[in-house]
């Protein structure tokens, strides 16, 4: 099967910035990404405004997208507020969430494990597009610790999603751990993905572990963007030109211009007015100096 990108720099990515960009900045990010030939955008999620300034305005950032033929636009929900607005838009795909652990689930979603799982069964049950369920924490809780395995293959197996992925949500996890949980939630016979935080510089070398254990959907933010909730001097999800560079380099085709890529990213550290936490842009995506 195709290996599918998914760039979350506009959701993940702007959600853990110090700075609210408005929804037509928003936007203009997800139309850039998606004529770079990204095949999946997570555009947008549907929090409360009050709880996440970076992400209000989800509807607006929506309706400002120039569709593209062959992307896909997504949305995360995390309850049922969230999936009644993802319900009133053309979003493509809907990406609910959960945590793997119970004090996770109780600091981000007020539930316990068990209220989250139910919550997102609900959703799932009731979804009237392609769903994704992403698990969250699934190698390392910032409250609880190491995460047992099998907890998170089991709660996988009871989600009927159409789409599962593992999340490295705070960057703790090894290549060996994340080989061996996507071959084991693999086994349950849908596609599987990886969403990889670099929180310790390893989250190159565990999305090519996922993609040798048979992921098909890799998460990634342009340019780095985002960071820690938990960590907060850390850095956030894996850069997705840094994540092309490393795969068209492996022979893997993406289909994604990593020039334009670069050209995002540059476009992104002057309007946040940072260096971004990517290297490829900074490198540039060529050996042969200009
Ligand atoms: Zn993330």
């Amino acid at each position: 099967m195709a290996l599918t990108l998914c760039d979350v720099g506009p959701r993940d990515g702007l959600q853990n910035e110090p700075d609210t960009l408005a929804p037509a900045v928003r936007a203009e990010l997800v139309n850039k990404l998606a004529a770079a030939g990204l095949p999946r955008i997570e555009a947008v999620s549907f929090v409360r405004d009050d709880r996440v300034p970076q992400m209000a305005g989800a509807e607006e950032v929506v309706a400002a997208i120039e569709r593209r033929d062959g992307v896909e636009y997504a949305g995360l929900v995390l309850n049922e507020q969230g999936f009644e607005r993802l319900r009133q838009t053309g979003l493509d795909r809907v990406n609910v969430t959960l945590g793997a652990t119970d004090a996770f689930n109780r600091r981000n979603g007020n539930a316990s494990l068990a209220e989250a799982t139910a919550r997102v069964e609900r959703i799932l049950a009731e979804a009237d597009r392609p769903t994704t369920a992403t698990i969250s924490v699934a190698f390392g809780c910032p409250f609880e610790g190491e995460v047992d395995p099998g907890v998170v293959a089991g709660l996988a197996g009871k989600l009927e999603a159409d789409e599962l992925v593992l999340a490295d949500t705070i960057g703790v996890a090894a290549p060996s751990a994340v080989r061996s949980l996507v071959e084991r939630v693999k086994a349950l016979g849908k596609p599987v993905g990886f969403h990889g935080h670099n929180t310790r510089n390893t989250g190159y070398a565990n999305a090519l572990a996922a993609l040798e254990a048979g992921a098909t959907v890799l998460d990634a933010s342009i340019g780095g963007l985002g960071g820690c909730p938990y960590a907060p001097r850390a850095t956030g999800n894996i850069a997705t030109e840094d994540l092309v560079y490393l795969l068209e380099g492996e022979g893997i085709v993406t289909g994604v211009d990593l020039d334009a890529l670069v050209e995002i990213s540059v476009w992104l550290e002057t309007l946040l007015g940072r260096t971004l936490e990517g290297q490829v842009y900074r490198a540039g995506a060529s050996i042969v100096s200009a």
